[in-house]
């Protein structure tokens, strides 16, 4: 007889709950952050014949080469910096905490922040420190400063503008934070699109900085597709940890493709933009609620009965995220991915009928 699970599988996964991907069939879906536009007919095209074309009796080139040289140019890695690729930046957060998972090992995260930070660290058994940041979101200096002089954390998490919150944080407030890090500080550029401002041009002026990036809320969710910038120094560490084919040939051929055509997804980021700031205005003007400036793809807002709100849209048919009771600085806070016009309306028009039937 083999053992039960509960002798087998590691306590602290056990007791998890996991990642769960609410079903969003037939609904509006404003949960994920992802890029509403599809790509133009001509490039799906061209697409179709990449896959048509392609041998997929082959393994994929794991150094991804060539989409390198294109990933470098597009977001302006600088020449001294090295770059790696994953399955999505999700994957450089596991291969990162991997990489320094010593026995007692700790990971840094200024929170609320983006979930995976808190699961992978389980998953890899390094212990998680969450330092709050203000109640307006910006960033507690004297309380992070504290906690690395503490913890001497060997990584640290930045998300650059934050998710769920969506601001920008102070750049020299980080720039602190890199200086008095005993090891390395990742600034996760997910939402960068929707942003002014980047590490990526900092890197040559702090060797612990890495720059992680992403094609998903750009655009390319179902690529999978993770860029990590930095100096070699790390970075040759971080690739061994790295499975050996962890980006697929269809994604790394596909992913050179569209970001030949860069103007299109900055385009379709521009529409975002515009839609974020009506979106923003509309909220403003709704009594009861309050919008955070964003930016991101993504308006939070705080509203009265929150999770009611929540179910309300959802009964019809407009799917956002609840995040009450997530982390105490969200109580009664809901965050929307930023649509089509024609979505964010529905949502609007949603969440209006809410709140009157409330
Ligand atoms: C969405 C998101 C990611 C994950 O992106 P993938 O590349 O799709 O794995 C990473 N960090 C933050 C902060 C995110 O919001």
């Amino acid at each position: 007889m083999p053992k039960a699970p509960e002798d087998i599988i590691r306590d602290e996964i056990r007791a998890m709950s996991g990642y769960r991907v609410p079903d969003a069939t037939g609904m509006v879906k404003l949960d994920a952050m992802e890029n509403p536009y599809h790509l133009p007919p001509e490039l799906q095209a061209e697409i179709a014949r990449i896959v048509e074309t392609t041998a997929l009796n082959r393994y994929p080139d794991s150094g991804a080469a060539r989409l390198k040289v294109r990933l470098r140019e597009v977001m302006e890695i600088p020449a001294g910096a090295d770059v790696l690729v994953g399955n999505g930046s999700d994957e450089f957060i596991q291969t990162l905490m991997l990489s320094v998972a010593r026995p007692g090992a700790c990971v840094l995260v200024l929170e609320p922040s983006f979930i995976m930070f808190r699961l992978i660290a389980t998953f890899c058994g390094v212990r998680f420190i969450g330092v709050p940041l203000k109640p307006d979101f910006t960033v507690d200096i004297e309380g992070v400063l504290a906690a690395v002089a503490e913890h001497q954390p060997p990584l640290i998490f930045i998300v650059f503008p934050n998710n769920p919150t969506g601001n920008l944080f102070d750049v020299e407030t980080i720039a602190r934070i890199i200086e008095a890090a005993p090891g390395i500080v990742v600034l996760d550029e997910a939402y960068h699109a929707f942003a002014g401002q980047s590490f990526m041009p900092r890197l040559q002026d702090f060797p612990n900085l890495l720059v992680m990036r992403t094609l998903s809320k750009l655009g390319l969710a179902g690529l999978r597709l993770g860029v990590l910038a930095g100096a070699r120094a790390w970075l040759q560490h971080v690739d061994k940890v790295r499975l050996p084919y962890n980006v697929n040939v269809l994604t790394q051929l596909i992913a050179e493709k569209v970001l030949q055509h860069q103007d299109v997804l900055a385009r379709q980021a521009a529409a975002i933009k515009a839609e974020r700031a009506r979106l923003f205005d509309e909220l403003e003007h709704i009594p009861g609620v309050r919008p955070f400036p964003s930016d991101a793809n993504f308006i939070l807002f705080r509203i009265v009965g929150a999770s009611e709100v929540f179910a309300g849209l959802k009964r019809r048919g407009v799917l956002i995220k609840n995040l009450h009771e997530t982390h105490p600085a969200l109580a009664h806070c809901l965050r929307v991915t930023v649509g089509t016009p024609d979505e964010n309306s529905r949502f609007l028009g949603a969440l209006k009928e809410t709140v009157n039937a409330g």
